[in-house]
């Protein structure tokens, strides 16, 4: 049986022309779907004859919460159950201005970065269009609070899985649903160039976030295997064509890690690479992960660094790190829940 979160709305409409339903019942499903229901029972207003011609015609998959971690700093980290038994993670952080989640957008990641937990074991699959709505849905009726603004960072590579992320894109802003704001959104790409120019004839108004992390050639493979197929050069040339055209400001993510790339040369090689273009860059100290081997600047050293890069006219920002007492680099609760669950006892 098919599953009714499957369907576009195109084929959300056509599905109920053919049970005889008037085309508003597809907004009155979507916001039923968006408000977290895990059933067509649930949707009071629709008729009884209606609920059950939907329930004998279609499932209504819905994502779990199977842990929730609570850090001292209110960062709460989600795993997330899939149907097929596979789990994703979610994050949603408290900011000032809001609260902001980070989404996964594939089970696992094939991109092979080599501090980054969430790769480890490959990937074994994209997330669909409605998984990644349903994260949101879950996140936001788990803590019962709104999010306003979404990022997506979590697990896996948002332009390696283009199409279902485009169709997710389309549905957290549809006015029927969340309704979110293009500009609320962020997403972040280890640089696919192919679909960085994709994504900016697409969804111009959404953010852009690059993950950098080194500014030579020769440093970047080393760190990201992903740029030997997509050179640094190339990279940059998309960026700055793709901040001249939208008129927004590309953010770069720059994650220090400890005699790896936080010297003063590399300092000084990314104001070179950088100079002129509108962006931000996001200094993160590393979360280490145990398998890498590799460890954190010191926030003394990050701070210094953020310096460096704003004496050179580069707007730079340390992150706060949020969540450090849980698991909060991305994948590691998953890989560890799945060492549980082949390792039990
Ligand atoms: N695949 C996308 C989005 C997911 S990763 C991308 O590469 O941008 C989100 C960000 O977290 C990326 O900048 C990634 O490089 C960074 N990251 C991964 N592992 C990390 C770790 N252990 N510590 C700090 N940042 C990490």
């Amino acid at each position: 049986m098919k599953d009714f979160k499957d369907l576009t709305r195109e084929e959300r409409r056509a599905a109920l022309k053919a049970l005889g339903q008037q085309s508003f019942r597809e907004g009155q499903i979507f916001e039923w779907i968006c408000r977290g229901a895990r059933s067509f029972d649930e949707m009071s207003n629709l008729s009884k004859e209606l609920r059950a011609s939907l329930s004998d015609s279609y499932t209504l998959g819905s994502l779990s919460v199977e842990v929730e971690q609570i850090s001292s700093d209110g960062t709460r980290k989600y795993l997330l159950g899939l149907p097929d038994g596979n789990s994703v993670e979610a994050v949603l952080m408290r900011y000032e201005y809001g609260n902001s989640l980070c989404i996964s957008t594939q089970v696992g990641c094939r991109m092979g970065c080599s501090f980054c937990a969430s790769t480890i074991g490959g990937k074994l699959r994209d997330l669909k269009a409605w998984e990644m709505l349903d994260e949101f849905v879950r996140a936001e009726k788990y803590t019962g609070e709104p999010v306003n603004h979404l990022v997506l960072m979590g697990i896996g590579e948002p332009f390696d899985n283009y199409a279902e992320v485009s169709e997710f894109l389309r549905r957290i802003h549809d006015k029927d649903g969340k309704n979110l704001s293009f500009r609320s959104i962020t997403v972040s790409t280890c640089g696919l160039v192919p679909k960085i120019y994709s994504f900016a004839e697409d969804f111009p108004q959404v953010n852009l976030a690059i993950s950098l992390h080194a500014a030579t050639q020769e440093k970047r493979e080393r760190l990201m295997p992903v740029a030997k197929a997509y050179r640094l050069d190339e990279l940059i040339k998309a960026c700055r064509e793709v901040s001249e055209k939208t008129g927004r400001r590309v953010s770069f993510e720059y994650t220090l890690i400890a005699g790896k790339n936080d010297g003063d040369e590399d300092a000084r090689e990314i104001i070179s690479l950088l100079r002129g273009m509108l962006c931000h860059v996001n200094l993160i100290p590393l979360n280490p992960v145990r398998e890498t081997g590799l460890s954190a600047s010191t926030r003394k050293r990050a701070e210094e660094f953020r310096d460096k890069l704003e004496k050179g006219g580069i707007p730079a920002t340390v992150r706060r790190t949020l969540g450090s007492d849980i698991d909060a680099a991305c994948g590691q609760l998953r890989k560890k829940a799945s060492a549980n669950a082949h390792h039990p006892g």
